[in-house]
């Protein structure tokens, strides 16, 4: 079967970098949602763990529920708020608050521009009233930027909208809450760091999607693919390849049948502009269910080591490379 390596060298290496950003690895949150952006909850959330790390963020309670031993806490981005020891739970509606069990720890998170969940600017008075109301316990206040990857102010308009947000918060009588607004691009970009917590994700995986090299910071891709080798065979020139034979050899090849294809979470791709691998061979002709072909007899291939190449080869972003992989494929700690 085809599998995942994860170096743990290049993803300490990350964590070091961004901790130097943070000033302290005590306010690193690791982003662990959506399997870990395909490499693994599990093996990540211990890695971390054994880094120092000591906060998470998952998506969902079942993620949550699978990684508690490893964390003082645990954010959930979108479920049911229920009480628990570990996890907080992120109040996107007013709805929520209404529906929230008492006494959970919540985090709310405001809308300062992106639009995609929070509580409006002009909600926010109602939404600290409800929460009181309703016996929740406000443990932080959040926020996400839509623009701190793209060279513009944007980032610091949201910045200023969330500054208002932090004084009205703390002028209702709040204390002892956690503020944090930061992803991999705003802490990349930033100079300095003067909040609670940062939730970091991509940045810890090796990737720095900023547009322009905003700052020098190297990360290193944690994640490497490979597939193993099913079958050879000699073909003469002529001959066609895989499903609707988009691939005719252009003179007697050898060719092998790797077992990687679109049912793991590769990309299918588009046959005519054939993905390279990271070791500069070309998939032959169409991505099969569970297979590519290339020119090689080599056991094992690696097919990608650079989501972020492999991203722009098929026009997407490396979120989407590492995340699609299917969580069954088997990971190789090195
Ligand atoms: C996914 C996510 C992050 C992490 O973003 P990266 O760009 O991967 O660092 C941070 N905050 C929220 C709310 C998210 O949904």
């Amino acid at each position: 079967m085809a599998f995942i390596k994860i170096n743990k060298q290049n993803f300490y290496h990350n964590l070091n970098q961004i901790a130097l950003k943070t000033g302290s690895v005590e306010k690193i949150a690791i982003v662990l949602k959506d399997n870990a952006y395909g490499h693994g909850l599990i093996l990540m959330a211990r890695l971390a763990s054994e880094f120092g790390i000591h906060h998470a963020v998952v998506r969902n309670m079942a993620e949550a529920e699978q990684i508690k031993a490893f964390f003082q806490t645990i954010l959930v981005l979108g479920d049911r708020i229920i009480q628990d020891e570990v996890c907080s739970f992120a109040i996107n509606t007013l709805d929520d608050i209404k529906e929230a069990d008492k006494g959970a720890k919540v985090e709310l998170k405001v809308d300062t521009g992106m639009h995609r969940n929070g509580i409006a600017l002009d909600e926010l008075d109602m939404a600290l009233d409800l929460i009181k109301a309703q016996g929740l316990d406000l443990v932080g206040v959040m926020t996400h930027y839509r623009a701190a990857d793209e060279l513009s102010s944007e980032l610091f308009w949201q910045q200023k909208q969330f500054e208002t947000v932090k004084h009205k918060v703390l002028k209702s009588g709040f204390s002892g809450l956690r503020f944090h607004s930061h992803n991999s691009a705003a802490i990349l970009r930033s100079k300095s760091f003067d909040e609670e917590l940062l939730r970091v994700g991509i940045g810890a995986y090796g990737y720095n999607e900023l547009p322009v090299p905003f700052d020098k910071t190297v990360l290193k891709p944690v994640m490497s693919l490979y597939a193993k080798k099913v079958s050879t065979r000699v073909l003469k020139e002529g001959e066609r390849i895989g499903y609707g034979g988009d691939f005719i050899t252009p003179s007697s090849m050898t060719v092998s049948t790797y077992d990687l294809g679109y049912g793991d979470g590769w990309c299918r791709g588009d046959s005519r502009q054939p993905y390279m691998t990271s070791e500069g061979l070309a998939i032959l002709g169409r991505v099969s269910m569970d297979f590519i072909a290339l020119e090689s007899e080599k056991e094992e291939v690696c097919v990608m080591n650079d989501a972020q190449a492999a991203a722009k080869q098929f026009a997407t972003i490396s979120y989407e490379v590492t995340t699609s992989l299917s969580d069954s494929i088997p990971k190789q700690l090195v």
